[in-house]
C-alpha cells in the first residue's frame, strides 16, 4: 500500500446542499426540519480559507433523504455537468439515509470523470455542539481540493463520513446511531483522516474515458427482493408478473444460495426468458456471490441470473438502473452487469 500526505493547491469547489441531518434545526414538535444553508455556513466560517473559493447552491426546498430519487441524482449529475469546468472539486451534503444509494448512482451516471465528487452528511446537526458535520464538511473540502503531481488524488464519487473516505459505489449506512454511520464493506477505505489526511493511492479508481458526461436515462422499471426463509412463493411471482418489469435484484443467503426449490426456478426462468435480467447479490453485510460454490446456488445460475459478485445492494439497484437505462437486455445486460465499470466489483476468478 502506497500512502501519500496530501499537498494543499489553491481552487475552487462547488459545495450542494442537498438537505438531511447535518442543516436541521428541531422545530416547535421536536421533529428535525431542513434549514437554509446560509445557516451552515455561519455555523462553519472555516469553510472560507485564503487558498481557496467555496461556492454554495442548495436544493429548493431542501430534502430529506428519504425523498431523493432519479430526478434529484439527475438534477446533482446535470449541475456537476453545468459547473465542471468552472470547479476543481465538488462536494454534495446529503442526508445519510440513502446516501449510500446517490453515491452509487452518481458513479454510474458520470462518465469520464477526473475530479473528486465528495458526499457527506452527519448524524448530528451541524449546530449541535457534538456535531459530526463540521468536521465531515471541513475534510470532505479539503479532500476535493487536494491535487498531487497537479491532478485531483480523487477523480471518482467518494464518501467521506466519520474520518474515513470510501469508494462511493462500495457505501452502505450501517448504523442510525454511530458517527462511523457509513461503512464499505467490500473495499478498504481511500483514506483515512488523523492529524493528516493519509490517502491509499493505490486503491483510486482512474476512469479511461477521456470526456466528462453523463449518462442522462435511468431505467427504475425495476424491483429489489431478499430472500427469507418460509417465504411464500406467490409474492415473488407477483412481483416478477408486472409486465413492464425489467430487472430484479435478489438478495441470496450467503455466497449466493437460494431453495432449491423447482416452482422458485420456474418462476425465475419464466422472468428471464421475458427478458428480465436477474441480478444475485449476497444479504451478508461482506463477502461475495459465488455461484460455482454450493448446489444450492446452482438452480439461480441455470435460471440465467447475474451473479453480482460483492457488490452491494445500492450498487446493484443503481447499476441495473443505468444498464437498463441505456436500453441493454439479454446477453448485453448480462455483460454489462458483470463488468466492473466504476471499481464496484472485485474480480473474482471463478465468477461466470
Ligand atoms: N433522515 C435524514 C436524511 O437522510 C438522516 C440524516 O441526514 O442523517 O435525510
Amino acid at each position: 500500500m502506497q500512502m501519500t500526505r496530501s499537498e494543499p493547491h489553491k481552487s475552487r469547489v462547488l459545495v450542494v446542499y442537498t438537505g438531511g441531518t447535518i442543516g436541521s434545526v428541531q422545530d416547535a414538535s421536536g421533529g428535525l426540519v431542513p434549514l437554509d444553508f446560509d445557516e451552515i455556513h455561519r455555523h462553519v466560517p472555516e469553510l472560507e480559507q485564503p487558498n481557496r473559493e467555496v461556492e454554495i447552491i442548495s436544493f429548493e426546498p431542501p430534502l430529506d433523504s428519504s425523498n431523493v430519487g432519479t430526478k434529484e441524482w439527475l438534477d446533482l449529475a446535470k449541475a456537476i455537468k453545468h459547473h465542471y469546468q468552472d470547479f476543481d472539486g465538488f462536494v454534495i451534503l446529503h442526508g445519510t439515509d440513502t446516501l449510500a444509494y446517490t453515491a452509487s448512482a452518481l458513479s454510474f451516471m458520470l462518465e469520464g470523470l477526473h475530479k473528486p465528487v465528495i458526499i457527506t452528511g452527519s448524524q448530528l446537526p451541524i449546530g449541535l455542539p457534538r456535531t459530526d458535520g463540521r468536521e465531515n464538511l471541513l475534510a470532505a473540502v479539503d479532500i476535493a481540493t487536494t491535487v498531487r503531481f497537479n491532478e485531483p488524488i480523487v477523480q471518482e464519487v467518494a464518501v467521506y463520513f466519520g474520518s474515513s473516505l470510501f469508494r462511493g459505489n462500495r457505501t452502505h449506512k450501517a448504523s442510525a446511531e454511530s458517527m462511523q454511520a457509513i461503512i464499505s464493506p467490500n473495499l478498504p477505505s481511500l483514506a483515512e483522516a488523523g492529524v493528516d489526511i493519509i490517502y491509499n493511492e493505490g486503491l483510486m479508481y482512474r476512469d479511461a474515458t477521456a470526456a466528462f458526461d453523463v449518462n442522462e436515462a435511468m431505467d427504475n422499471r425495476i424491483a429489489w427482493l431478499p430472500l427469507f426463509p418460509g417465504q411464500p412463493l406467490e409474492v415473488i411471482e407477483r412481483m416478477t408478473n408486472w409486465p413492464d418489469l425489467r430487472g430484479l435484484v435478489l438478495s441470496t443467503f450467503g455466497s449466493g444460495n437460494a431453495p432449491s426449490n423447482p416452482a422458485l426456478k420456474s418462476i425465475l426462468s419464466e422472468a428471464h426468458n421475458r427478458g428480465v435480467t436477474i441480478v444475485n447479490v449476497t444479504q451478508c453485510d461482506h463477502g461475495a456471490v459465488h455461484p460455482e460454490r454450493y448446489a444450492t446456488a446452482h438452480l439461480l445460475r441455470d435460471c440465467g441470473v447475474v451473479p453480482g459478485g460483492d457488490m452491494t445492494t445500492e450498487a446493484a439497484l443503481t447499476k441495473l438502473m443505468v444498464c437498463l437505462g441505456r436500453g441493454y437486455d439479454g446477453e448485453e445486460a448480462r455483460s454489462f452487469m458483470l463488468r466492473n465499470i466504476r471499481g464496484e466489483l472485485t474480480r473474482f476468478s471463478a465468477l461466470t
